[in-house]
């Protein structure tokens, strides 16, 4: 599928269609049930599910005027109550880094949709640009930043927060080992359900920090957002500044292709299509450079507001969550050809995601791409960027030990994942199918 002058909504709309007849349709809420014009959208799908629950436990239509949200609402396919929450942390992100820039906010068009990637899609259409996120991240990321934050931040007093190390104790009833279990049962449910269940808690006890939860989730938000954005401007970007990041790749390809052409001298190299391999490294490239300023953007929001480190860890966080859904997914899906990437070294896992033309570097490499990049930070951050990814990577860690063997006692078959894992995701977003 391509769409070559189609409007944003256009694309939007039908990668959207696709993904919810992909997932089988997502079961519409008992609280769409009185809205009839989206019921009939949903029903004009045909599909006999059409008359579930969707997010039934959403109290977003207690405090929104349905009617004026579904004439807000960019397609017919677009669930009305995560747009809700787009259009409000949109508000309050643009608010935050666009307020005092001499460039005015972004403006596109925002949707989500099944698309099966941990992440969101930078589009753009014949009038305008989209980002379209996958529909089950928002929740998957409030979760489990409510989960984390507590491990990471101790209250003093009253609305007051230290950061702390991570708790010592891992035995079965503590602390963190709960809340691994938790996560862990969070990327399963995910995978295999396509999303997490319910609305989050806002607070499980009058202790929790909920405060310090919502900049760890929202941090992470921003960080998905404005790497879309800089894909966005990427796509528009001339001049000085491109080209000398595409002549740095092109360095880099080169000795990478040297290093390619030398360690496998006279064997067949069929695996190694150099062209392709080529187009899909500077694509990464651009990969680590909008993880780059994306982070830029939520360290500014920090300082501006006084909540430098959870912004960090909001971030951070992001990474953690699609590693963990990585190990999960390929421990279900290809367990031989994971493994089998157990002993690489950088250049390998460099090789191993071109030549399985993986959309994107995978998420460690891009954390340490991030972690290692002494030109953009200043030693005094790269500290800091190293300390909190340090406490992650040992709560983390646990949560791939838990789920590593979930898997293999429930024996998790390839046949068990939602169907939006399994989407051919580059058809969906008519993306070069090649
Ligand atoms: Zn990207």
């Amino acid at each position: 599928m391509s769409f070559p002058v189609a409007t944003a909504a256009e694309v939007v709309s039908a990668i959207q269609r696709e993904g919810l007849l992909n997932a089988g349709l997502p079961p519409v809420s008992a609280a769409l049930q009185n809205h009839s014009g989206e019921l009939a959208r949903f029903r004009s799908l045909e599909s006999e599910k059409a008359t579930g629950d969707l997010y039934p436990d959403a109290q977003f239509a207690k405090y929104r005027d349905m009617s004026g949200l579904l004439a807000r609402i960019p397609t017919v396919y677009q669930n009305p109550f995560v747009y809700a929450w787009l259009e409000d942390f949109w508000a309050h992100h643009s608010a935050a880094v666009y307020r005092q820039a001499d460039q005015p906010p972004p403006r596109f068009l925002m949707a989500s949709a099944a698309t099966g990637q941990f992440n969101a899609n930078a589009i753009s259409g014949s009038d305008q640009s989209a980002i379209l996120i996958e529909d089950g991240l928002i929740f998957f990321a409030h979760r489990a930043a409510y989960i984390v934050s507590p491990l990471l931040f101790r209250r003093i007093d009253g609305n007051r927060f230290v950061a702390t190390g991570l708790p010592e104790d891992l035995g079965p009833s503590s602390p963190l080992y709960l809340a691994s279990l938790e996560v862990a049962q969070l990327v399963l449910d995910y995978l295999l359900e396509g999303a997490v269940p319910g609305v989050p808690p806002i607070a499980r006890t009058e202790a929790d920090d909920f405060s310090i939860r919502h900049v760890i989730f929202t941090s992470l938000m921003s960080f998905v957002f404005e790497h879309e954005l800089h894909h966005l401007r990427e796509a528009r970007e001339a001049g000085q500044e491109i080209s000398i990041r595409k002549k740095v790749a092109q360095e880099r390809f080169d000795a990478l292709w040297r290093f390619v052409e030398k360690a496998f001298e006279g064997e067949s190299r069929v695996e190694f299509d150099q062209v392709r391999m080529e187009r899909l490294f500077h694509a990464h490239s651009e990969e680590h450079f909008a993880d780059l300023r994306a982070l830029l953007s939520v360290i500014h929001i920090g300082r501006e507001s006084g909540t430098l480190v959870p912004a960090i860890d909001g971030a951070l966080l992001f990474f953690f969550l699609a590693d963990a859904l990585n190990h999960a997914h390929r421990t279900i899906a290809d367990p031989e050809a994971y493994r089998a990437m157990d002993g690489m070294n950088d250049v390998g896992l460099v090789l191993n995601g071109l030549v399985l033309e993986e959309s994107h570097p995978y998420a460690h490499m891009r954390l340490k791409s991030l972690l290692e990049n002494q030109e953009a930070f200043s030693p005094s951050l790269l500290n800091l960027l190293a300390q909190e990814a340090g406490k992650l990577k040992g709560f983390f860690d646990t949560v791939k030990e838990i789920l590593t063997k979930a898997i293999e006692e429930h024996e998790f078959q390839i046949g068990d994942l939602h169907p939006k894992w399994c989407f051919d995701a580059r058809r969906l977003l008519g993306l070069d199918p090649a």
